[in-house]
């Protein structure tokens, strides 16, 4: 194929960005930058009921912030602006009426209640080739009834005639020809006179033609509607530059029974959605990866691997690498597993590799909130020591704190199993070895000590517990001349004339 890429993702605004959605978006956008391409974002809120009040804005600072970015869209402008389709009306009748005057469609008044009574009284009532001759429609009623009816200002809609028995193929690059009967589909709403709008279907269709989309990455739940969409395609005339398909695998829940939903984020404590979301109308607060502690890096790289692989057992890919790797064609058929426990490992893997530096300017409000003030050399000399601990830059404060502040209080587990009767004495003794020392090089600090040990011939275990236990106030944390060489000499002597004083042996 020689005509350029491009690939669009078209969100309804209906809520928030749920993480199945920027999967879509990331693949999309993948794909494109893989093929030179173009990126666009369209924002498909033909349907008024359900539009929610700044999502179009949730679904862009979501997508910004993991670094996926478009090329043309509502925030950006374009070549084939305006990219809202609220803002396109005026583009669409023109295409109600192409259809209207192929006779590929046509008008029905029928009313809700109307179609409700047909319901109730028909067992799968389905608007079709079967039962449009029993409907109140420009195909039943003359030429004259109709124009009367718009003339009177009645509503009406319209309807694709789908014709009943015909084989539809939809080529789809992931799941390969996916046939269907023509029979299944029923005449779907492609326009509504009362809000002078077109429906998902037609408004997709003609975008995707005027917005020349060469590929059309979505989700399987989409699947159902291509075989409708191929046909819209083959009604305009359109059949030879319709977008390639490509259906992407379901994300299903972590035990891997169904679709993922917001419920099993909710039961099992994790977020489905980017960002946090505030609902506008309940005030509900849901939680996001970003405000969870996640790095976008790390939920980019999660989320490509859910429902792709390289090929081989690479898991860490940057977003460049992840461009270079990318293809449809590696994509899987069958769902994928949201396991989010591996999301937290993509989190700790990607604290493990970013700069100190980085880690410590993200934990600098944290310390700030604690009430420290220390400069940012220390703060990376601690990260440094810790971040081997933490899935989260939030975990540090917990890993982390008895570098910043005395134990404010002893655990007392620890103070049973580990301060035995003569612990204040050699803590003394070791509180006056420790102030002897010249050089407070950790490794220094660990020869002059265990020298001290070794020539006293107390246990290493005992006393290096007990240490752990007055510095740290628990019997956690990195290695205990590396604590010390932090806190320095002065702040270690303290602490241990402390923990003399205030520990009582149980
Ligand atoms: N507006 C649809 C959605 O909300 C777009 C589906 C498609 O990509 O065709 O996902």
């Amino acid at each position: 194929m020689s005509q350029k890429v491009r690939v669009r993702f078209a969100p309804s605004p209906t809520g928030p960005l749920h993480i199945g959605g920027v999967r879509t978006a990331l693949y999309n956008y993948l794909f494109a930058k893989k093929n030179n391409g173009d990126f666009i974002l369209r924002i498909e809120d033909t349907d008024s009921q359900r539009f929610v009040q700044g999502a179009e804005e949730y679904i862009i600072e979501a997508l910004t912030w993991l670094g996926i970015e478009f090329d043309e869209g509502t925030h950006l402008g374009g070549a084939y602006a305006p990219y809202r389709q609220s803002d396109r009306r005026d583009i669409y009748k023109k295409y109600v009426d192409i259809l209207l005057e192929k006779g590929a469609a046509y008008i029905a008044f029928d009313s809700p209640q109307e179609l409700e009574a047909k319901r109730a009284s028909v067992p799968n009532f389905q608007y079709d080739a079967s039962t449009r001759n029993e409907m109140r429609n420009s195909l039943t009623l003359t030429k004259e009834e109709v124009q009367k009816l718009i003339d009177e200002g009645n509503q009406y809609v319209v309807r694709f005639k789908i014709d009943a028995g015909q084989e539809v193929i939809v080529n789809d690059i992931i799941r390969g020809e996916v046939k269907y009967n023509s029979s299944v589909l029923d005449d779907k709403v492609l326009y509504k006179s009362a809000d002078n709008l077109p429906t998902y279907h037609l408004a997709n269709i003609v975008d995707d033609h005027l917005m020349e989309i060469t590929h059309v990455i979505r989700g399987e739940e989409w699947l159902p509607s291509a075989p409708l969409h191929v046909l819209l395609y083959e009604a305009f005339g359109w059949k030879d530059t319709m977008p390639q398909f490509a259906h992407l695998p379901l994300l299903l829940k972590p035990e891997g029974n169904g679709k993922l939903s917001k419920r099993d984020g909710d039961r099992l404590g994790f977020p489905v959605f980017p960002l946090e979301w505030k609902d506008p109308k309940t005030s509900e607060i849901s939680s996001g990866y970003r405000e969870s502690g996640y790095l976008p890096e790390a939920v980019v790289n999660f989320l490509a691997l859910l429902g792709w692989n390289p090929g081989n057992d690479q898991e860490i890919m940057s977003m460049d690498e992840l461009i270079q790797l990318f293809s449809l064609e590696k994509c899987s058929k069958s769902g994928a597993k949201f396991d989010y426990e591996k999301g937290k490992w993509f989190n700790h893997q990607y604290i493990q590799q970013k700069p100190n530096a980085e880690i410590a300017k993200l934990f600098y409000p944290l310390l700030e909130e604690n009430g420290i003030d220390v400069s940012l050399d220390y703060i990376e000399k601690v990260v440094s020591l810790v971040k081997e601990r933490v899935n989260f830059v939030k975990e540090l404060w917990g890993q982390s704190s008895f570098f910043f502040v005395a134990p404010a209080a002893y655990d007392e587990k620890v103070v049973k199993k580990r301060w035995k009767e003569d612990s204040p004495t050699q803590m003394a003794e070791l509180a006056g070895v420790i102030d002897s020392i010249g050089d407070f090089s950790s490794h220094n600090q660990e020869e002059v000590v265990k020298g001290w040990i070794e020539a006293k011939g107390y246990h290493l275990g005992n006393i290096m517990n007990a240490f752990r236990l007055a510095i740290v106030g628990e019997s956690k944390g990195p290695h205990m001349f590396d604590i010390t060489e932090a806190i320095g000499k002065e702040e270690t002597v303290k602490r241990l004339e402390t923990a003399i004083r205030e520990i009582k042996p149980l």
